[in-house]
């Protein structure tokens, strides 16, 4: 899966990765920001940062756009060093980037990304643990985006982030579903809207220990009070 190419590369060079940042950045602050962006943008490689060819120079490349931006925005006249990434000593030490660096981005997510990322990547016995009790997972999706999201890169205005429909839609493409003859089973009102909005054919709302949880239909076809006695009611005896 893409994060276990991602940690390998970035368990191997975030530590010179963080040290040109740092050379070029006025705060450590700053470079540990921008360090978070680098990782940010490969994540979002997903299982395409596999077959990148050179991990290094992909990272250090995104790490010298980043700071391009960077200078462009807060320093438009102080031309960039033009020495990256050579200047880069290859033997600094590297570190156990998967302990110290995904925990943090992972804090800066929100709860949704986070239990998505979590589930399907660090977890990654967890599928297999589904497929030992027969069930499998086709496809999972999340929206990295949030209008009010501290990362500029991911604060936009999206149509995956739910009450949108675009998650279910790219779904029904991706694995040829028909909406009208699927369950949605969400545990918040946005995700009944976006399964209205998708034009889903049953959406049925359980409550969970989510904040957003709510005990009322919320637009549903039914309510129920967790997710396995929803399975139990829709279950032919
Ligand atoms: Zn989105």
């Amino acid at each position: 899966m893409g994060v276990t190419c991602l940690m390998s590369a970035w368990s191997a060079h975030e530590a010179e990765l963080r040290s040109y940042l740092r050379h070029r950045s006025r705060l450590i602050e700053e470079a540990d920001d921008l360090l978070q962006e680098v990782f940010i943008r490969a994540l979002r490689q997903d299982a395409q940062f596999c077959v990148i060819e050179n991990p290094r120079a992909w990272l250090f490349q995104v790490a010298r756009n980043i700071l391009a931006d960077r200078f462009r925005h807060e320093h438009a006249h102080v031309p960039l060093p033009d020495d990256i990434p050579e200047l880069v000593l290859d033997e600094v030490p590297t570190v156990d980037a998967l302990s110290q660096c995904l925990p943090r981005v992972l804090s800066e997510l929100s709860a949704d990304d986070r239990l998505a990322i979590t589930f399907c990547d660090i977890e990654g016995n967890t599928q297999q643990a589904l497929a030992d009790a027969g069930a499998a997972v086709d496809a999972v999706y999340h929206c990295p985006h949030h209008p009010k999201g501290q990362l500029a890169e991911l604060a936009i205005d999206c149509d995956c982030r739910k009450p949108a429909p675009g998650m279910i839609l790219r779904a029904a493409k991706d694995l040829n579903l028909s909406l009208a003859d699927s369950i949605l089973v969400g545990d918040k009102p946005s995700d009944i809207e976006a399964a209205r909005a998708a034009g889903v054919g049953r959406a049925y709302i359980v409550q969970s220990d989510n904040a957003e949880s709510t005990t009322g239909l919320a637009g549903a076809d039914a309510a129920h009070a967790d997710l396995q006695s929803c399975v139990a009611a829709l279950l032919p005896d």
